[in-house]
């Protein structure tokens, strides 16, 4: 079940994922790439983070990095057969460490568990790091990646930076979602940042075991529902794309409606990005997208 698609990425799949991965040309990057411009640094309460060593323009690409390994996010467990920390079979675990050899198995272990404080805890060290790859052909399940340099990136609910996976090239791809100054520690988001203050909290409890301290979050409490408020419009925006076709519907159809309605409501969009420190190339694609149409009536 487990073989390794290069010297560098290890590939947790079922047989034929492998093939149909490579039956797509995709073309794997080979070196792992960075514009050196960032440093790891400790950071009180949060391990090890990455800061910036210089100004990084928005959408700048700060990294490119082969995960250690990739697997499903969720294993099927035959009932009976023995298992490690937290229910995760040992016949998985020790095949895919073996597998990763002295170099990338040290780079794994190195990374922050908050799952336990065990000793060469697999599933704890794999989920406290995983970062989404989504579902590779052959296998429809959503996979997660461990990197040995983007896990490392801690979280904000108003994120300076955005992770994406390059399935062409097999990499993990860090870029900066908006201008981040000299000095400033890179930031992903482990949630949805749509989600309220509450419920993101939340999540990140349960799953990474931390309370949120970020800007976003240490809002006083008498701001916190206008905060929510303006998440919550924006993630009607991102989930509710007929929210395009319903403000060109009302602009085309209500002649009272002035003509630059369609601007004003995409620049009210844009203001509560800005309002809520948001910087989602797909929030600012949907709009930068509807104000580049040509409208006409
Ligand atoms: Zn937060």
């Amino acid at each position: 079940m487990a073989h390794a698609l290069d010297r560098r990425t290890i590939v947790f799949c079922y047989l034929d994922v492998k093939e149909k991965i490579l039956a797509r040309g995709m073309q794997p990057m080979q070196e792992n790439l960075s514009n050196s411009g960032f440093t790891m640094k400790d950071v009180p309460g949060a391990g090890k983070g990455l800061f910036a060593t210089a100004d990084c323009p928005r959408s700048t690409r700060l990294i490119c990095e082969r995960p250690i390994f990739i697997s499903p996010e969720v294993i099927p467990i035959v009932p009976g057969e023995p298992t490690g920390p937290h229910g995760f079979p040992t016949r998985y675990s020790d095949g895919i460490l073996m597998t990763m050899g002295d170099d990338l198995r040290a780079q794994f272990f190195a990374l922050h568990n908050c799952k336990s404080n065990i000793p060469r805890d697999f599933k704890g060290t794999m989920d406290t790091n995983n970062l989404p790859v989504g579902v590779l052909p052959g296998y429809n399940a959503r996979h997660g990646a461990v990197f040995s340099v983007m896990s490392r990136i801690n979280h904000s609910c108003s994120p300076n930076a955005s992770y994406r996976w390059d399935e062409d090239r097999f990499c993990g791809e860090i870029r900066a979602a908006r201008p981040i100054a000299k000095g400033e520690e890179l930031t992903i988001t482990y949630t949805s940042v749509l989600d309220s203050r509450d419920e993101r909290q939340g999540t990140l409890k349960a799953k990474y075991a931390f309370t949120c301290v970020c800007q976003a979050c240490r809002i006083p409490t008498d701001q916190r529902e206008h905060s929510d408020a303006r998440r919550h419009t924006l993630a009607t925006l991102q989930s509710h794309v007929q929210q395009h076709d319903a403000i060109f519907s009302a602009w085309t159809t209500d002649a009272a409606l002035p003509d630059d309605y369609i601007v004003q409501c995409y620049l009210e969009y844009a203001k509560t990005m800005e309002e809520e420190a948001l910087s989602e190339p797909m929030e600012w694609a949907l709009i930068s997208h509807a104000l580049d149409r040509k409208w006409t009536r």
